[in-house]
């Protein structure tokens, strides 16, 4: 039986739409929410990313801005505009668009960032809350990945969950969120031993890997939920054969643009499993409805929070009586 759809573009719609009121009621108490991208040089697929991130800015009514400073830019040069960024009362969320050229400290300037306008959720401080379960600005695909579970209905405390993939962007943060949220997590990657075994016990199986289709359908239990996080560009014919073969609809696709996208999971496997998130239309748009959210949220933490403390006489008294 074919496996039920999780669709992204649909949950991030109504999650989009929960945040535009929000930002409109903000805007009834004179914060509006601003997101500042930084976007240092000319890699194609970064100016599509930040391109789309400013368009569903102004969607939702939050403030945008994009800084592109040229390629050849500094470490130091990109510090001192982060360092502007952090100062600035209008914005709540700072955002460098990964990965930055090869000259730039990337470290150095993701710890740069005031981890009160962290929205990516990258900075040590906001790390370490998130492992103190304390969550405060937490990465968007993760938060994406738990948001989707969560407005589909499905469970996750007490579940088996594996995350295959640990880098700091995705499956650290995730089997963070999951483990914080009670499942019992495995995290898998390049030097576990017999994958398809680890794989085959998950109530939830994550996979973060940037391998195209790589999680096949032997690998997935019939009860299994699967959440494609993996994004790969496919332009060669013979690989597109091999994923595809028998799929018209991507054939057509294939033939008009001369490429398709598939995730780090077969298309197979939502033959076999119980739940999937396509690709695309999964994790992408979570991701960027979670961008927002952490905008939102960054503003309300910095500005709102601010206005109710500077206003301490009643809080006082209700605590005295
Ligand atoms: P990384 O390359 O940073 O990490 C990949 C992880 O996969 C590593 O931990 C690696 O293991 C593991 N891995 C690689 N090969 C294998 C293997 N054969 N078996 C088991 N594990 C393996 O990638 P990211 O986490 O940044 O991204 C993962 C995918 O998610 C990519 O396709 C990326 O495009 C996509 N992505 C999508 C986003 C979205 O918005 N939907 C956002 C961010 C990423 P090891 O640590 O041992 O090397």
């Amino acid at each position: 039986m074919a496996a039920r759809i999780l669709d992204g573009i649909s949950i991030s719609g109504q999650i989009k739409a929960e945040l535009k009121t929000e930002v409109a009621q903000l805007g009834q108490q004179g914060v509006r929410p601003g997101l500042a991208a930084v976007l240092v040089g000319e890699n194609p697929a970064s100016q599509v990313y930040v391109r789309s991130k400013i368009r569903t800015c102004e969607q939702l009514g939050i403030f945008s801005e994009m800084i592109t400073p040229p390629a050849s830019t500094s470490t130091e040069e990109l510090l001192a505009i982060i360092d502007e960024l952090n100062r600035r009362e209008d914005i709540d969320g700072i955002l460098v668009q990964l990965p930055l050229p090869g000259q730039i400290d990337s470290k150095r300037i993701l710890m740069a960032i005031d981890p009160a306008k962290d929205v990516d959720g990258f900075h040590p401080m906001n790390v370490g809350l998130l492992s103190a379960m304390r969550p405060n600005l937490v990465p968007c695909t993760p938060a994406g990945c738990m948001e989707i579970l969560s407005r589909s209905g499905i469970e996750v405390a007490g579940q088996d969950a594996v995350v295959v993939g640990r880098s700091d962007i995705v499956g650290k943060p995730v089997a963070m969120l999951l483990t914080n949220a009670n499942a019992t997590v495995t995290i898998c990657h390049s030097r576990t031993r017999d994958l398809a075994r680890v794989c085959q016990r998950a109530d939830i199986l994550i996979a973060a890997i940037g391998k195209p289709a790589m999680i096949t359908p032997e690998m997935v239990n019939a009860d299994a939920t699967v959440i494609d996080v993996g994004i790969n560009r496919i332009d060669s014919l013979e690989q597109f054969r091999t994923i595809f073969a028998g799929d018209a609809e991507r054939e057509k696709q294939f033939s008009e643009k001369g490429s398709v996208l598939v995730g780090d999971v077969h298309p197979k496997v939502a033959e076999v499993c119980r739940a999937i998130t396509p690709v695309p239309g999964g994790i992408g748009p979570m991701t960027i409805a979670m961008l927002m959210a952490n905008t939102v949220k960054a503003a309300k933490m910095r500005r709102v929070s601010r206005v109710s403390s500077l206003d301490p006489p009643c809080d006082g008294l209700d605590g005295l009586a």
